[in-house]
């Protein structure tokens, strides 16, 4: 099974789904609200190909425990390995939402192991994910806003410009310990605001009127 990548105009990326790349604590006021600290450099962590489904009509949700991360996810275009920034710039080629769908009780218990997180965030749909508005629409990645509304009401409203670690530095800096090919996905942390996802939640995600979905939990 491959996972296809389509842009907002209905064409496709020539690459399926490879990795999905996810940093933690991207926000410094997301990192408050779970009472972590700030991280000195990039917490990272990797969701498989078989996590990541369409973010379309319908969100299907492990029965209990999953929390949403509204997050700005980035297509790789071509492949970075100790990237500079300009490098990482000329391969960025879309731009979208993610949502990281977190088991926050069962991530908090490994925490406190200090396990890995892959249990609670990695399970299949984990990763539901938009089409990609290609990258030449978007004129500075530092300031790209973007909102979650649940049943009508705001609950997540992010910018780029409030991040830790800044789009395209924060790329090169994963390239650093390992190579990103053409058709991974940079989920780029997530603002406050997250919570617990309920049936019969109604979403509304939005980036800029550029990449815009309504989907009902079931
Ligand atoms: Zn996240």
């Amino acid at each position: 099974m491959t996972y296809p990548l389509f842009f907002t105009d209905g064409s496709q990326f020539s690459h399926t789904l490879g990795k999905i790349v996810c940093v933690g604590r991207n926000y410094a006021e997301h990192a408050k609200e779970l009472n972590n600290p700030i991280p000195a450099e990039p917490i990272l962590f990797i969701k498989p190909e078989s996590s990541a489904v369409p973010l379309n009509n319908e969100l299907v949700i492990p029965s209990s425990d999953c929390h949403y991360e509204t997050e700005i996810s980035i297509l790789i275009g071509s492949s970075l390995s100790s990237a500079s920034e300009e490098e990482v710039e000329a391969a960025i080629v879309g731009v979208g939402l993610g949502l990281d769908l977190t088991r926050r009780a069962l991530q908090s218990k490994l925490k406190e192991k200090s396990h890995p997180w892959e249990l609670a965030k990695s399970f299949d749909g984990a990763c539901p994910l938009t089409d990609f508005a290609k990258a030449d629409q978007f004129s500075d990645l530092t300031k790209l806003h973007f909102s979650l509304y649940i049943n009508d009401e705001l609950k997540q409203s992010g910018n780029s410009e409030d991040m830790l670690n800044p789009i395209v530095p924060l790329i090169a800096h994963m390239s650093i310990y390992f190579t990103l090919k053409p058709g991974d996905i940079i989920l780029t942390g997530t603002p406050k605001g997250v919570g617990e996802l309920r049936s019969s939640d109604l979403l509304k995600l939005n980036l800029m009127d550029k990449v815009k979905v309504n989907t009902k939990v079931v």
